[in-house]
């Protein structure tokens, strides 16, 4: 393959861009070799500047479940463009989108547009500690909600203590307010809540997409809902990945449990900045103007981004029944590699949500972020080279979760599968 125009644009970047990319992970430092420069993307295709070609199964790392260039998204962001970029101002299309979202997840009565994801926790975290006066939170070892200071915490020497930050930058002094627990392990819930005695807030990735694929079993989910109600604090759902791509409902069309707040991104902004947090009525009249939470955004609602947005939100409600289509496939896929894997004795775990799939290099099942680390990453970089080089695009980690879009359909996937039997058949053949 081809990717000289790539190397020199990756080359050039680097000169004015730290590390040549504008977010980490697609520099490819985790897997080797020069990240394809897009020219553009068209369904499920991506083009790359040396006219590659590619199957695109990051898709803007999940907001595009409609693919690339759907026409509608494009024709109604076209006519809104026409009528201004930005106003500053409120638009009928702002209520139209969050009505929408309301109609779908249960908990939520009213919501707040932000720009990203990032945005929405960070202001989902400031309202939840607003609302229940107490300032510890609780995040879970290997999800991530954006890259707030004091979301940007790792477990430390153990979990279920005070987390240390796990970025140079973030003060020692903003981490002592977050503990870490571990995911799916109700007693580490249990011991941070005792350690803390102040603990105002619970954030969880309910269907985890940041360590790789792991779901949230049931039941910790049912657990973690009355801990939160027996202590008094807020329950926030990060369902900026999951939502509306899980399922039309996020993890809410996997289990009965109600979240007080929920932040949404990716998909709801149909691939324009666009993120979401929401909730209780009781707890979101706190938020400024009504109450003392400050939080604000001058391109917030943006009239584009909300005409995206709204395009895809609907055409999903039209749609529901993509969901059965794109999990169908998400399967196929999935057990196409691990059919392929058993075939050259090559151990993998995987997991399929809805249009999510993600899979691992593991012999072990993956229930937390420990789990996950023992996978073998250097066989992930391998695998990710030999499929970028048969054009069969993945997410450049093995801790990333996949997407399937309705641009897709069995003979993609089954191009997709040959390409990582071939793959597996070199990497065994030490080619
Ligand atoms: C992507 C993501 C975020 C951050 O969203 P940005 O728009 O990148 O700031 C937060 N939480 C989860 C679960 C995500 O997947």
């Amino acid at each position: 393959m081809n990717l000289l125009h790539s190397i020199n644009d990756f080359n050039e970047a680097k000169q004015v861009i730290p590390g040549g990319v504008n977010s980490p992970v697609r520099a490819f430092k985790s897997v080797g070799g020069t990240p394809p420069f897009i020219s553009k993307g068209e369904g499920c295709y991506l083009f790359d500047v040396d006219g590659n070609r590619y199957i695109d199964f990051v898709q803007s790392w999940g907001p595009l479940i409609f693919g690339h260039c759907d026409s509608d998204i494009t024709e109604n962001v076209s006519k809104a463009i026409k009528n201004g970029l930005s106003f500053g101002a409120p638009t009928e299309l702002e209520t139209a989108l969050c009505k929408e979202i309301i109609s779908l997840y249960e908990g939520i009565e009213k919501i707040r547009l932000v720009n990203s994801g990032t945005e929405a926790t960070m202001s989902a975290i400031r309202l939840a500690r607003g609302y229940s006066k107490k300032d510890d939170i609780i995040k879970f070892e290997g999800n991530y909600h954006g890259h707030s200071d004091s979301l940007l915490v790792s477990a430390g020497s153990g979990c279920a203590t005070f987390g240390s930050p796990s970025s140079p930058g973030v003060p020692e002094d903003f981490s002592k307010h977050t503990l870490v627990a571990r995911y799916n392990d109700i007693e580490s819930v249990k011991s941070c809540f005792k350690n803390s005695r102040n603990v105002g807030c619970v954030i969880i990735e309910p269907i985890a997409g940041n360590m790789g694929l792991v779901p949230a079993k049931i039941e910790f989910l049912k657990e973690l809902r009355k801990l939160c109600d027996s202590y008094g604090a807020v329950l926030i759902f990060d369902e900026v990945m999951s939502g509306f791509r899980a399922s039309i409902k996020g993890v809410q069309g996997y289990c009965d449990v109600v979240p007080d707040m929920v932040t949404f991104g990716k998909v709801i902004g149909g691939g324009m900045p666009l993120a979401a947090f929401g909730g209780k009525d009781e707890i979101m009249n706190l938020l400024s103007p009504l109450g003392g939470v400050y939080q604000a955004g001058t391109l917030s609602g943006n009239p584009i981004a909300v005409s995206a947005g709204l395009t895809s939100v609907c055409k999903i409600k039209k749609n529901p029944h993509i969901y059965t289509t794109l999990e169908a496939l998400s399967k196929r896929l999935m057990e196409g590699f691990s059919k392929n894997a058993m075939r050259y004795s090559i151990p993998l775990q995987t997991c399929v949500r809805g249009s999510m799939f993600g899979f691992f290099f593991n012999p072990n099942e993956i229930h937390n972020f420990e789990d996950a680390q023992k996978s073998d990453v250097e066989m992930f970089a391998k695998f990710h080279q030999k499929m970028l080089s048969k054009g069969i695009y993945l997410a450049c980690s093995q801790f990333e979760t996949g997407f399937i879009c309705t641009a897709m359909n069995e003979t993609i996937i089954d191009e997709a599968i040959e390409a990582c039997r071939s793959s597996f058949d070199e990497i065994n053949r030490g080619i």
